[in-house]
């Protein structure tokens, strides 16, 4: 059994709706952003807190666990530089709380959801997992501590791990009955669909003065059904032993600028979008674009969808957004 936290997130959410087809699992999750009606019927849902370590020791106690996915994250920069000790509470000590209970309970399979946040502004056109780790943010921090404890906990205890650095997760299930939904919405797509549907008033593109070929920064999008693939991948390489520590990018390794994204918006929709030049938002890098060479050559995975695919099912989601 295979026990995933913060599995009615946006990204543990697909991840559990793969899984399930051949692993049993079991869902944990405080729902303050996850969705119930998300979280795949076939799965065992349990509402609760990872950092309640007496919740975690019934869980473990109970059902046979072999490995840990860990989504529950809070994962937004800006909020992550006005309110810290959130992130460090949820993201740091609370991760810690489950390592612990896992190592208590013998359970030495751990899967991390990490994120390029953890590179900061790299200097580097295709950052690949040997460029420089500099967090900007709290957020960033938040997640390179864990691998760094990772790292440690390896060594010391013989904890296994994969660690996936995510670039910018995008679209939704191609059933459409899952997808992305956010209160309040920050992210780029879901944003321009919203208004493409008429929920907002207009787009705000956050600084158009950046070191770019038009100006707007680039992103790695990637479809979060190609994200939960890798995390099959990267739990069969723990399960079966070809892997015992890795740290892997998991991007399309092609940059979109900010524009770019919004055109092909308007050309999947066939829809004209209201669009504003705005500030640039406080730690914004203006490149953060995947090499995933790396997971490719070791567990065999490259995303599969491409910025046109993620976007109509991002669009399939949005107009008929069920949660
Ligand atoms: N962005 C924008 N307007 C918005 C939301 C995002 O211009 O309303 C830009 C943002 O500055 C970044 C890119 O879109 O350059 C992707 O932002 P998002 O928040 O989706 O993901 P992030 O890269 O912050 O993880």
């Amino acid at each position: 059994m295979i026990l995933v936290v913060g599995g009615a997130g946006y990204i543990g959410s697909h991840l559990v709706k793969e899984l399930v087809e051949t692993e049993e699992v079991i869902v944990l999750d405080h729902l303050s952003t996850g969705h119930r009606e998300a979280v795949d019927s076939r799965a065992i849902f349990v509402e609760g807190n990872l950092g309640n370590e007496a919740e975690l020791q019934l869980i473990f106690k109970r059902y046979p666990i072999k490995a840990v996915m860990h989504f529950a994250a809070f994962s937004l920069v800006g909020e992550s530089v006005i309110d810290p000790l959130k992130y460090y509470e949820n993201n740091v000590a609370s991760t810690l709380t489950l390592l612990k209970v896992m190592l208590e309970n013998h359970v030495k399979n751990f899967i991390f959801s990490s994120t390029a946040a953890t590179y900061g502004i790299p200097t580097v056109d295709m950052i690949d997992e040997k460029t420089a780790t500099s967090p900007i943010n709290p957020y960033g921090h938040s997640k390179l501590l864990i691998e760094q404890i990772l790292a440690d906990f390896h060594a010391a205890y013989g904890l296994n791990y994969v660690a996936l650095r995510y670039f910018n997760a995008a679209g939704a299930h191609e059933s459409a009955k899952i997808g992305e939904s956010h209160n309040p919405e920050t992210h780029l797509i879901p944003i321009i669909l919203q208004q493409l549907l008429g929920h907002r008033e207009k787009i705000a593109v956050f600084g158009s003065d950046y070191e770019t070929p038009d100006g707007t920064c680039i992103r790695d999008y990637i479809h979060v059904d190609d994200l939960a693939s890798a995390h099959i991948l990267a739990l069969e390489a723990l399960l079966s032993e070809k892997k015992s520590a890795a740290i892997y990018n998991l991007g399309n390794g092609l940059g979109y600028s900010v524009k770019e994204v919004i055109e092909m918006c308007e050309k999947v929709t066939g829809i004209k979008a209201n669009v504003e030049m705005a500030e640039r938002r406080a730690g914004d890098p203006a490149r953060l674009v995947a090499s995933s060479e790396k997971i490719f050559s070791e567990l065999g995975w490259k995303a599969e969808r491409n910025l046109e695919q993620i976007i109509t099912d991002a669009w399939k989601w949005h107009q008929n957004q069920l949660y």
